[in-house]
């Protein structure tokens, strides 16, 4: 172990020698600069509320009372989330600052020396990440792909075989790695990101039961999926489900939530820090969840423009689609970076999946828009791959 010594040594060295092996090795999440594109890199809601219900948000911050510390306990917020999701019986809510926030507090809950985080890949990164820099044990159990099949032009012919859908769970690997790593922690998102799929619910269901540990549900993408465990959540006591408001038009107000049984939220209460849900985002997510419906409105719309944009992907030939039950649709290509590269040229930001896990190889990520930003997006994606050599120029 290095001595301290912050008179001679440069920040670097003093860094070297104080931050966790975890810490220094660890690669920020990256977020790219995004003004001035055509933004469909994040899973936002492209819509912005009606004037009507901004103005009757406007008066509602305007009455607020920044000068005094938010309600601790959020009582009117969590009355809202209540009265818009059908919790069962006996369920309760704890509230965080995004979904994130809350993925934190489960591992630093449950970490002591040698636990473990489970989760199947490719899947959402901050569960590793989140499980690297609290001190976790990681482990991922690889989805289903079936070879050679990540290649453009071979997803979208009808598949009468009975091969399992590509990103879905290895439902025995997964019950093998359980059994042998005990997991005091298992995160399944449902539907997946950044795969889009929804897991097969009975699959699911076996690994919740098998688990020894907690299970966490992450259900950011509710709103536009066909299934949810929130009506389950009282047959397993090991199960908690996670949301977030993010994707369904609420990003920049940092928002998610656990819900599940009194008994497990009054323990992981414990470690929330006491104002974490700020005085703002505690009446604007009231007002928004008044008006649940706009949003839902918001969220039916983009279902139909995804099915779309789907279709739009699976009849160009060098593309390849996966269904999708979230805001977003994963495709891969031939080269990903260099057509990720040429979107931007073309004013269009997306993610690219291309490095990230060796499965997602030549693998891209679109959020679905605006009916004109999707158009948008296509007519730049048909240009990006008929003109190769200028995106190579560039
Ligand atoms: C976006 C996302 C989150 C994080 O949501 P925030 O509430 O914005 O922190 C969590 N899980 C998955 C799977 C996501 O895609």
């Amino acid at each position: 172990m290095p001595s301290i010594s912050p008179n001679t040594g440069s920040t670097t060295s003093l860094a070297a020698a104080l931050l966790r092996r975890e810490v220094l090795d660890l690669h920020a999440y990256h977020v790219p600069e995004s003004s001035g594109y055509i933004k469909l890199d994040a899973m936002e809601n492209p819509y912005l509320l009606p004037p009507a219900l901004r103005s009757e948000i406007a008066d509602a911050v305007a009455a607020a009372a920044i000068n005094r510390y938010p309600d601790p306990g959020a009582a009117s917020l969590k009355e809202a989330i209540r009265a818009v999701t059908g919790l069962p019986d006996g369920m309760e809510i704890l509230l965080g600052n995004g979904s994130d926030e809350l993925i934190q507090l489960l591992a630093l809950a449950v970490n002591k020396p040698g636990a473990v985080l489970l989760s199947v890949e490719p899947s959402f990164v901050m569960y590793k990440m989140i499980a690297t820099f609290t001190g976790m044990r990681y482990v991922g159990v690889p989805l289903i792909i079936n070879s050679g099949t990540n290649n453009p032009g071979s997803a979208n012919s009808d598949s009468a075989n009975s091969d399992p859908a590509d990103f879905s769970l290895d439902l025995s690997a997964t019950l093998a790695a359980i059994k042998r790593e005990q997991p005091a922690l298992v995160f399944l998102a449902y539907p997946n990101n950044p795969t889009g799929n929804l897991f097969s619910a009975g699959a699911v269901a076996q690994i919740v039961q098998s688990a020894p540990g907690l299970v966490v549900l992450d259900e950011a993408y509710y709103a536009f999926a066909s299934d949810s465990f929130i009506p389950h959540l009282a047959r397993y006591p090991n199960l908690l489900v996670m949301r977030t408001f993010s994707k369904l038009g609420m990003a920049g107000l940092r928002l998610g939530f656990l819900a599940g049984s009194a008994a497990w939220l009054g323990e992981l209460e414990k470690l929330r820090l006491p104002y974490n849900v700020g005085v703002l985002p505690q009446i604007v997510a009231v007002k928004l969840l008044e008006h649940h419906d706009v949003l839902l409105q918001q969220a039916e719309q983009i279902k139909q423009d995804r099915a779309k944009l789907y279709q739009q992907l699976s009849e160009i030939a060098a593309v390849k689609v996966y269904a999708s039950e979230a805001n977003f649709l994963m495709f891969c290509v031939a080269e990903a970076t260099a057509v990720f590269e040429g979107l931007k040229q073309r004013g269009v930001l997306i993610k690219n999946l291309n490095g990230g896990h060796p499965m997602l190889k030549d693998c891209l990520r679109v959020t679905v828009g605006t009916p004109q930003e999707n158009m948008k997006f296509i007519t730049a994606l048909q240009e990006t791959l008929s003109h190769p050599h200028r995106i190579q120029s560039a």
